[in-house]
């Protein structure tokens, strides 16, 4: 185990994981033609929230909140097996990006994945007040390293007791994990400008949560500043997040009561558009595996591109 301090002066441990043994992506046609790639394994509140990135030297899961056997079908359609995960990282406490926890014998001990990332006081309310392996505290600002890819935690405003984006940086690629998110603010904006990949939330369209019949307790949720991002404030914080860097953007955690991914497409694209970006722009397959987004291969298989 390495002790350091981290840019930012957090202190930390964390393991240098050197060890790649990449056994189902060693002949992938998609991992030999790309050096950082990144997939959706679900996307909204009802099937649960989980992305995955993977370099040469790493394999990333964030969110854990899709049910086992539907997690594994996505993995198997990715062409991953579980045990090539080398660490999880948490948002927040939300069921729809936890529920994989929350059995018996979950995907993290069926197959052997030693690293959980959570903020400290989202592990105290999952009930690891003192975490122990596999579980890890990691405070928002602070960084760690899982094989070549540097993950940090962000602040965001959220209704949750400690939530956070993820900025991984792998080389020259920064993906950006921005989902459950009130306002886009300042600090993420700054912190997250020039991403080359962007999984970000587009959640809903206004007039139809307005209309949905859902409880009034429930819109002014959503619609409030602890809520969800329709996609109106998805365009414009995309449209100062995005820069010539950018290559791809994925819309995600699409309501599917209250959303299509052609009106968020259509909305974010136009906005984008304006803003003079060029590079390309898909919504995630709210229920299972959406495709490889490779920097080599722009869109392997993409769920609805525009
Ligand atoms: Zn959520
Ligand atoms: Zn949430």
């Amino acid at each position: 185990m390495t002790k350091s301090i981290n840019r930012n002066g957090c202190r930390e441990d964390y393991f240098l994981l050197t060890c790649w043994i990449w056994c189902t992506g060693k002949d992938d046609p998609q991992l030999v033609s790309s050096d950082f790639a990144f997939c959706s394994l679900g996307s909204c509140s009802q099937h649960g929230n989980s992305y995955l990135v993977r370099t040469p030297e790493a394999c990333i899961m964030v969110d854990y909140g899709v049910r086992l056997r539907r997690t594994e079908r996505a993995l198997q359609q990715a062409g991953i097996h579980p045990s090539d995960i080398d660490a999880i990282f948490i948002t927040h406490e939300h069921t729809d990006h936890i529920q994989g926890l929350r059995i018996k014998y979950p995907l993290h001990v069926r197959h052997g994945i030693r690293r959980i990332y959570a903020t400290p006081r989202t592990l105290k309310r999952l009930g690891y007040p003192t975490p122990s392996p596999p579980f890890y505290p990691l405070s928002p600002g602070c960084a760690v390293e899982i094989g070549d890819v540097a993950v940090t935690g962000l602040r965001k405003p959220h209704d949750a007791v400690q939530p956070v984006a993820y900025r991984l940086r792998a080389g020259r690629k920064t993906l950006a994990v921005v989902t459950d998110l009130g306002e886009m603010t300042p600090g993420l904006t700054s912190s997250l400008r020039g991403s080359t990949h962007l999984i970000f939330e587009s959640n809903h369209d206004v007039q139809m949560e307005k209309s949905s019949g859902r409880p009034p307790s429930v819109i002014r949720r959503v619609l409030g500043e602890r809520g969800h991002l329709s996609n109106n404030q998805a365009a414009e914080a995309l449209s100062r997040l995005a820069t010539k860097r950018t290559e791809e953007i994925m819309l995600a955690h699409l309501s599917i009561e209250c959303n299509q991914p052609k009106l968020a497409l259509k909305k974010v694209g136009d906005r984008l558009a304006q803003a003079g970006y060029s590079g390309q722009i898909t919504a995630a397959d709210p229920s299972g595996f959406s495709g490889w987004v490779s920097s080599a291969n722009r869109n392997i298989r993409p769920s609805v591109g525009l």
